[in-house]
């Protein structure tokens, strides 16, 4: 079962938090109640938390959701918080907080995470990193690595997308590369996905959860909200207790043992090499044309990139990619980059040496 952490993006009110909790104490499969309670605004003026209030009100309804628990035999409902600032860990400690995270526009400053990571030393709280809202792999390793420094032992890495100029539909982009090289580099770091901040909306929050399972993913962080329309924040993308359970219901689990399709496996894989061979032989072949094209270009001063060319190559190969039945926006991104390339191989190889005095 994927360790899922669930609750709302803020904690709005004693009602709200004590419904939550304990719808979610009924669900076994939860281990963690996320509890927003100081909000990191990206403008001024909105809801912003309410802070150690939230924290006492927090406190109040664990022996509700302990006492839940305890008559179906599951284990206790743990409680966490986002803590940005060296004083909300000492508030979180006092408040008896389980887990904390590391929210995304913290691990974008490595001089904060610095600091907070100081305030946790030898506090034994487990600790959750979630990625930096721009596609650097390095700043997310670097929060983990200034956890590890100080002594935290249970670090977890939490993917909620990457804020681009095109998110594909989403409100940040899922760029599954990202967690995947994570993975990659710190193959011991537990990975959990967050489909809510990903979607930015609730419909394409299960679907996301599947494909981080799917990946390998070890768990979950989604939002959850008794009454999302009501929500002070995020309130688009968080879903019911009753829907979050439909969606653990519906969640199909992967088997981590592959002997069984080992086989098989080696074969495609095999099959895979051969046809990336083949593929990177014709981008060689490719990029060598358009040298050839770069030449040509020289000889009559014409200019590198030639819009109108490029704007029919681009329909051309779209609509190549429809027939084909592949994604034409995937082949539009992966065409976009290659004629990068070869504008960039053309510049060079016109390029006169004293164009770079
Ligand atoms: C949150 O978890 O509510 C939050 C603010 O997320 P992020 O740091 O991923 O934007
Ligand atoms: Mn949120």
């Amino acid at each position: 079962m994927p360790y899922i952490v669930a609750g709302p993006c803020s904690v709005e009110s004693p009602e709200q938090i004590r419904d939550v909790a304990l719808a979610l104490a009924h669900m076994p499969q939860v281990a963690m109640v996320r509890c927003g309670v100081w909000k990191p605004r990206t403008r001024p003026g909105g809801f912003e938390g309410h802070g150690a209030k939230a924290l006492q009100w927090i406190a109040q309804c664990r022996a509700a959701a302990d006492a839940v628990r305890q008559q179906n035999g599951s284990p206790r409902l743990r409680f966490c918080c986002e803590v940005a600032l060296p004083e909300h860990v000492e508030q979180a400690l006092s408040y008896g907080i389980d887990a904390v995270w590391i929210g995304a526009r913290t691990t974008a400053s490595p001089f904060v995470v610095q600091e907070l990571t100081e305030a946790l030393r030898g506090t034994a709280l487990p600790v959750m990193v979630k990625n930096a809202p721009n596609p650097d792999v390095r700043l997310w390793m670097g929060a983990i690595e200034r956890c590890r420094q100080v002594g935290i032992g249970n670090i977890k890495a939490v993917h909620r997308g990457f804020d681009l100029y095109r998110n594909d539909g989403y409100r940040n982009n899922p760029l599954w590369e990202i967690p995947i090289e994570l993975r990659r580099l710190m193959p011991d770091i537990p990975l959990l996905c967050d489909p809510s901040h990903i979607a930015g909306r609730k419909e394409p929050v299960p679907n996301l959860a599947q494909t981080a399972l799917d990946l390998g993913f070890e768990g979950l962080m989604v939002e959850v909200h008794p009454c999302p329309e009501k929500a002070l924040t995020d309130a688009g993308q968080q879903i019911r207790p009753d829907e979050l359970d439909r969606m653990i219901q519906g969640l199909v689990l992967r088997s981590t043992d592959s002997r069984v399709a080992d086989e098989e496996l080696r074969l495609l894989r095999e099959q895979i090499d051969y046809i990336d061979k083949d593929m990177l032989r014709l981008l060689a072949a490719r990029l060598e044309v358009a040298k050839q094209i770069a030449r040509i270009k020289q000889e009559g001063n014409l200019a590198v990139f030639q819009p109108k060319r490029w704007d029919s190559l681009l329909h051309q190969r779209m609509e190549t990619a429809r027939q084909l039945g592949v994604d034409p926006l995937f082949v539009k991104g992966l065409f976009e980059k290659i004629h990068a390339e070869s504008v960039r191989i053309q510049e060079q190889s016109m390029a006169r040496p004293d164009n770079n005095k």
